[in-house]
């Protein structure tokens, strides 16, 4: 627990010495006791800094009432607020309304938009000493409108970044910035299915870096993707559908393209189910064109498109309890001959596991649960390769040469924090990125502020704030954690790794209190304490997830496909990382981890702008506004807290000796003593309170030991002042 402190809200400007102090035992609600802010004039605000006093119920009022005008972004100090109104708003995102925030000479000044945020980050790259990197983390659970916002950036900087605005309109797939916008359509139709919580629910993580040259234009972006949920392309939880691609192409191909992929009107695919329900994203016809934009010509779109059919076929397949009595299917046949490899090969490969024993091999029948396995397994390492390459050519496409480019704007998109009934390898996965990025977000917005603060001897009221550090080493410490653990038991690869799995950790972490078990359960699961809540992992199966290993028969195999893209994605494959026994030695805990860490690194050299988009209802209905769901997301991305420092924040700090140069002119001008008298802190803060009339503006400005804290309107006051004197 670390502690953050907040000031209380006072009116204009107060000296150090006669700041009130505050009872460090008030609540939050105690602190004032009457709900001050006008609840007919709640939409107004269009700053939840504002709304005073700020709690949980205050707040959620507030983005209630804008809700209910029709306002769907509202800041929160440092932080936007984004509403999915779950229904187009006409004219919110135009090219006329981007131009508007682009051209402003305050942006701020204008209503809350994400275009804020945009112009925000465009404007400081061009920094005022040096250029500065920009990060955009967009956050929120799923459904939210992530992806969405994701997405809307992208078209802003592509309009107002565009590096070829007078091309002639037949050039326009020529063009970059359409480029890097027709990455979106693909990258969604392999990577998003429609799940219980959203239509178009991204199913991998992606951080994309739009490069921009020396005049701030778009020239190139590059793009990094994280752990793809390959699992769903063999198994779609109940009631939701495999990725996007698949129904795109049953519903869009024509006859020919459907006789070529065997796929004839009709046909039952296992793989495939729910494919009654269409949605938006149905629409193959965009994504060939985006992948003809971007270069895939028509043989190249040929191979993906088989090697898709024939995954499809695989699900199809059956095994015999008995493997001595089962004939390769016509299925398998089917499948062979879309992947490009011989038909008995794929049979044997699915069907017989080779030992290896010294120097000789043996060949062992497997299962009938084996043999599933295996072609799930050579499902799942086809579509997740195949993906990879996709996100390596499109990267190709639109990434610009290094001398082109000197700066990026970074926009996250990941899965937000989750909890499922039951929660496995992947949740773990994503909820520990979530704590990652919460602790960036602490760490750079509160912790920072807070520690400046107290080193120049600001007073403070203490508000608790939950630090996730704890968490964060339960999880992935190097000593003994959650990972740590895993890694060992998928090193080990013994027979009982669950159990042994279990026991570990119940020994070796009985004493950490993020961590906790109900020993009467039927299910074997541990629970961790997350920031955003308590959620339940189920151990089985665990230690297999991590290992994901890949039979080295399936690898040979499709290394010997005629299929000249199949051929080239499992020949370029780094066989080096496997062991004999088809594990790599990297896990996917691990791989996750070291991906993660270079976000970090990166993110933390750039300046962060948040976003939280919250749902205002699970069922993704227009005009409805729940607010228990919307204040359970309010407390797991912290907003609360957020507002309170951001209220209390002066995010403008000048030096002492730099502000009086600026400002100490208008104490000339306001028959003040002398410029001299204020050397001092004590009198700097007279001299200020005598400049400005401060009861009238409500604004802040604070001494500290070395510098002056201010807020914007106060600057923009001191500003007014001096060009009038000027
Ligand atoms: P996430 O990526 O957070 O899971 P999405 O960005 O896919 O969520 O949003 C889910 C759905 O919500 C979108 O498909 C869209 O229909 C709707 N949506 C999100 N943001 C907006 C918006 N600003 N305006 C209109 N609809 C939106
Ligand atoms: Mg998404």
């Amino acid at each position: 627990m670390i502690f953050i402190y907040k000031v209380p809200q006072v009116k204009g400007f107060v000296h150090k010495d006669q700041f009130p102090r505050p009872n460090l035992n008030d609540s939050l609600e105690g602190e004032i006791q009457a709900f001050l802010t006008d609840e007919d004039q709640l939409h107004t605000y269009d700053d939840l800094t504002k709304v005073n006093p700020v709690t949980p119920t205050t707040v959620l009022k507030c983005l209630q009432a804008r809700y209910n005008a029709r306002v769907f972004y509202t800041h929160a100090g440092c932080t936007l607020v984004a509403l999915n109104p779950f229904q187009p708003i006409p004219d919110l995102y135009s090219v006329d309304v981007m131009k508007e925030y682009h051209c402003a000479p305050q942006p701020q000044e204008l209503k809350p938009h994400i275009f804020i945020v945009a112009e925000e980050a465009y404007r400081n790259v061009q920094g005022q000493l040096e250029p500065v990197n920009q990060s955009l983390v967009v956050s929120g659970e799923s459904g939210a409108g992530k992806t969405w916002t994701s997405r809307c950036l992208m078209k802003y900087y592509a309009t107002v970044a565009a590096s070829s605005s007078v091309v002639k309109s037949q050039d326009i797939v020529g063009r970059i910035e359409r480029r890097v916008l027709d990455s979106n359509p693909i990258m969604e139709a392999f990577g998003n299915a429609c799940t219980l919580r959203n239509n178009n629910s991204s199913r991998f993580g992606k951080y994309i870096q739009l490069q921009l040259d020396r005049s701030q234009l778009l020239v190139g972006a590059s793009v990094q993707t994280y752990l793809l949920e390959k699992t769903r392309v063999a198994c779609q939880p109940a009631n939701e559908r495999n990725f996007h691609i698949y129904y795109q192409m049953i519903k869009g191909a024509t006859d020919e393209q459907r006789k070529d992929w065997k796929m004839p009107c009709g046909q039952h695919f296992v793989w495939l189910p729910n494919a009654e329900k269409t949605v938006e994203e149905d629409c193959f016809h965009e994504t060939v064109e985006a992948m003809v934009h971007l270069g895939i010509n028509a043989e190249r779109q040929r191979e993906i498109f088989r090697i898709l059919a024939g995954i499809l076929q695989l699900g199809n397949v059956n095994f015999s309890p008995s493997t001595d009595e089962s004939q390769p299917c016509n299925l398998e046949e089917q499948a062979a001959e879309l992947f490009s490899i011989p038909t008995e090969e794929l049979q044997l490969a699915l069907r017989v596991r080779t030992l290896k024993a010294g120097k000789q091999s043996v060949l062992k029948p497997c299962s009938q649960t084996e043999c599933s396995m295996r072609r799930d397994c050579l499902a799942k390492v086809i579509y997740a390769q195949l993906f990879e390459w996709l996100v390596a050519f499109i990267n190709n496409s639109i990434c610009a040469d290094k001398s082109m480019w000197c700066n990026f704007i970074g926009i996250l998109d990941v899965y937000g924090f989750e909890c499922f009934q039951l929660n496995n390898l992947e949740q773990l996965c994503i909820n520990y990125a979530n704590e990652k990025l919460q602790q960036h977000f602490v760490a750079h917005y509160l912790r920072a502020q807070q520690e400046e603060y107290v080193s120049e001897g600001l007073q403070w009221s203490f508000v608790k704030y939950q630090d996730n550090q704890s968490c964060l080493d339960l999880i992935e410490g190097s000593t003994v954690s959650v990972f740590s653990l895993l890694n060992e038991e998928s090193r080990l690869n013994r027979a009982s790794d669950c159990k042994m799995f279990r026991v570990r950790l119940e020994k070796e972490l009985c004493d950490n209190v993020n961590i906790s078990w109900d020993k009467f359960s039927k299910v074997p699961h541990f629970t961790v304490a997350h920031y955003a809540g308590k959620v339940n992992y189920q151990i089985q199966g665990m230690v297999e997830k991590n290992k994901d290993p890949v039979p080295p028969e399936l690898n040979s195999l499709l290394q010997k496909s005629d299929n000249s893209l199949l051929h080239q994605i499992f020949t370029d494959k780094e066989t080096d990382n496997m062991t004999s026994k088809g594990l790599s030695k990297v896990t996917v805990v691990s791989k996750f981890k070291n991906s993660l860490e270079s976000l970090m690194k990166i993110l933390h050299t750039t300046t962060p702008h948040y976003t939280r988009c919250i749902k205002p209802n699970h069922d993704c209905k227009p005009l409805t506004f729940k607010k228990e769901e919307v204040i359970m997301q309010l407390e797991a991305c912290g907003i609360v807290e957020t507002i309170h420092i951001s209220a209390a924040g002066f995010p403008i700090r000048i030096p002492f000796t730099s502000f009086l140069q600026r400002y100490g002119l208008i104490a000339k001008y306001s028959n003040f003593q002398s410029e001299s008298d204020c050397a001092s802190k004590y009198t700097l803060s007279l001299y200020l309170s005598h400049c400005l009339d401060s009861d009238k503006h409500n604004s802040w400005v604070h001494c500290g030991r070395t510098k002056v804290f201010l807020t914007q309107s106060m600057v923009n006051l001191l500003e007014d002042q001096r060009n009038k004197i000027l």
